[in-house]
């Protein structure tokens, strides 16, 4: 391409509403243009750089012997209704009428379509397994669009499906999709991790997701050098060992805290500390209050509390409730002598604190010296809060949890049966016998993949895309391209690069040569040959790798370049 041609309008500034550093590198390189919030055009380089996403992973999907499909993007309420989705999905699901009323949604996700397609054709164990994937747009409100394609309204999936006739099937085809997953973010040139996950909406029993490592990224992981990694709100707390305590138990005292509530105050004005203190909070699961004690500097993992209590609906009960249940104003719940009998869960954390301080069921009063197991009794002990720095790792139980931000850039999951029974798709065994179909789940955010790149490479010049991604490859500078020698050398190397199906672009712009520096820098061309009066009379050429500094250009032959940036791009694929 001929840079005068390209549709490619670079900006020297970001607009003020990209809020971070991709965001803003895509739209001042020219890949992308914002419509309205969430919702993102994407121009020539931008479409170009992600279909070479697309083809890395349509490739490692066919190599597992994936098969491509494409869904409707609208999807009619009744199979969603099927799987009771319509209803849990909430305000993210961007929700439509036709002109007989008949509602829609927009797809954020494409389990149900799926499902309906294989339980119309599929029949027999004979066509199993199958997996069928597909790229497409996916839509969903979400609460808050941000960072450009990274959290956006419309972004394009890589959404796949698979059927097996069972979990030890389905077992087995998890750990390929798994490979191949590590296998697109190396040649996507990403530093990454994979952690244990929740399902969150999708539901199912496991899954993992795929986190490229950020220090921009929205999710906090925890991980262990011994291979164990999780997202750190799903990362599991060691139950500490009951160590005896050489603190005496003392005998329980009431005291008064007028009007001091917070854990911190009652800590300062009891000259005690946070570590000393059972929180006590008061949970609704499915209508029903419960208690929650953790440690004073600890908070309640809901999540985790969720899963443990198997309950649909968690809230914090409202201070009407929590007056009602302790008898006292908010800020005075404790442990000891509630005023209506409820369930008590405590947090491991809880078991190892001897002689706590907690709230006294009583306007304005604490108890110091409460013991559990002496003073009151938990229900249920369990793993309730989220892990810190400091804890040690629940797997090898030995080194000390480490922590990094990321941004998820794919997950997988084990559906099972769950949308196999709602929907009733079924195949009939090998003795006549119906089974529900066992299902597997494995999405990629595709345009998310663009941004999580830029986020992990660039410099105060622009981007710098791995050779694999770049919409380009090589970018040919020539310093005046009315000069007919230039111009002539400029194009032969051009011709070449091309014949050779190499992606490059030829800067024949009449700008100053810092100007085309500056454009190709922020694309992000990962190689240029610049063509000036200054080598070209001794029949050299300059070339240098956009991840280099200038000191690291080299000088070389016209009549050898092309092979040289060849083979430098060969093993740049060969490395990333
Ligand atoms: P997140 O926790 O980031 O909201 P999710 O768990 O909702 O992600 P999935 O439903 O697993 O995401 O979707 C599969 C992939 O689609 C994600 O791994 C992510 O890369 C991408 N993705 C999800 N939501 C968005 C979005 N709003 N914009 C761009 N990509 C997204
Ligand atoms: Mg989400």
């Amino acid at each position: 391409m001929y840079f005068s041609k390209a549709f490619i309008p670079t900006l020297k500034e970001a607009p003020s509403d990209m809020d971070n550093v991709s965001a803003k590198l895509m739209v001042r390189s020219g890949m992308i243009r914002k419509l309205a919030s969430g919702f993102f055009e994407l121009l020539p380089t931008g479409l170009k750089t992600l279909e070479n996403v697309i083809e890395i992973i349509r490739e490692e999907m066919n190599e597992i012997d994936g098969q491509e499909v494409r869904l409707p993007l609208l999807l009619p309420k009744d199979l969603w209704l099927e799987t009771g989705r319509w209803n849990v999905y909430g305000k993210e699901l961007f929700r439509l009428k036709d002109r007989k009323d008949t509602e829609f949604c927009l797809a954020p996700t494409h389990e149900e379509g799926i499902t309906n397609m294989v339980r119309n054709d599929v029949k027999s164990y004979r066509q199993l397994p199958l997996m069928l994937y597909q790229f497409g747009m996916k839509f969903r409100d979400e609460m808050r669009p941000r960072f450009g394609v990274m959290r956006a309204r419309e972004f394009m999936m890589k959404d796949a499906y698979s059927f097996h006739v069972d979990e030890t099937d389905m077992e087995k085809y998890y750990k390929r999709v798994y490979e191949a997953y590590e296998k697109i973010c190396k040649r996507c040139g990403f530093k990454y991790r994979v952690v244990e996950a929740s399902s969150g909406a999708i539901g199912g029993s496991f899954s993992h997701e795929f986190m490229v490592l950020a220090e921009t990224g929205e999710e906090e992981i925890a991980w262990c050098n011994c291979g164990y990694g999780a997202n750190s709100e799903k990362a599991e707390c060691v139950r500490p060992e009951k160590t005896p305590s050489s603190e005496q138990m003392l005998n329980i005292e009431e005291v008064l805290t007028p009007n001091i509530g917070s854990v911190e105050d009652v800590a300062k004005f009891l000259s005690s500390t946070k570590e000393k203190f059972v929180k006590t909070m008061i949970y609704i699961a499915d209508g029903h209050p419960l208690a929650v004690l953790v440690r004073g500097d600890h908070d309640v993992n809901e999540s985790k509390l969720q899963t443990l209590l198997g309950c649909n609906e968690l809230e914090l009960a409202t201070p009407a409730v929590i007056e009602e249940v302790t008898g006292a104003k908010v800020g005075f719940a404790g442990p000891v002598n509630f005023k209506k009998q409820i369930k008590i869960v405590a947090d491991y954390a809880v078991e190892n604190i001897v002689n706590a301080v907690v709230g006294a069921n009583k306007d304005d009063k604490h108890i110091k010296n409460v013991n559990i197991n002496r003073d009151f009794k938990a229900d249920v002990i369990a793993d309730l809060r989220t892990v810190g720095k400091g804890d040690i790792c629940s797997r090898c139980k030995k080194e000390k949890l480490q922590f990094s931000r990321g941004i998820e850039m794919g997950h997988i999951f084990k559906l099972g049966t769950k949308y196999s029974k709602s929907m009733n798709a079924t195949y009939l065994d090998d003795q006549g016998k119906d089974n529900f179909i066992v299902m597997g789940c494995y999405g990629i955010g595709v345009t998310r993949i663009l941004a999580a790149t830029i986020e992990q490479s660039y410099d105060e010049n622009g981007i710098i895309w791995p050779v694999s991604l770049a919409p380009y490859k090589v970018s040919i500078v020539p310093v005046d391209f009315k000069n007919e020698e230039i111009k002539k050398v400029a194009e032969e190397i051009y011709k070449q690069l091309k014949k050779d199906k190499i992606e490059v672009l030829l800067d024949d712009r009449d700008e100053r040569v810092g100007i085309k520096f500056k454009d190709a820098d922020l694309m992000g061309i990962p190689f240029r040959i610049t063509i000036g009066e200054k080598h070209l009379k001794d029949g050299n050429t300059e070339f240098k790798a956009r991840k280099d500094d200038k000191s690291k250009a080299e000088i070389i032959k016209v009549e050898q370049i092309v092979e040289y940036v060849k083979s430098k791009i060969q093993e740049s694929l060969k490395h990333e």
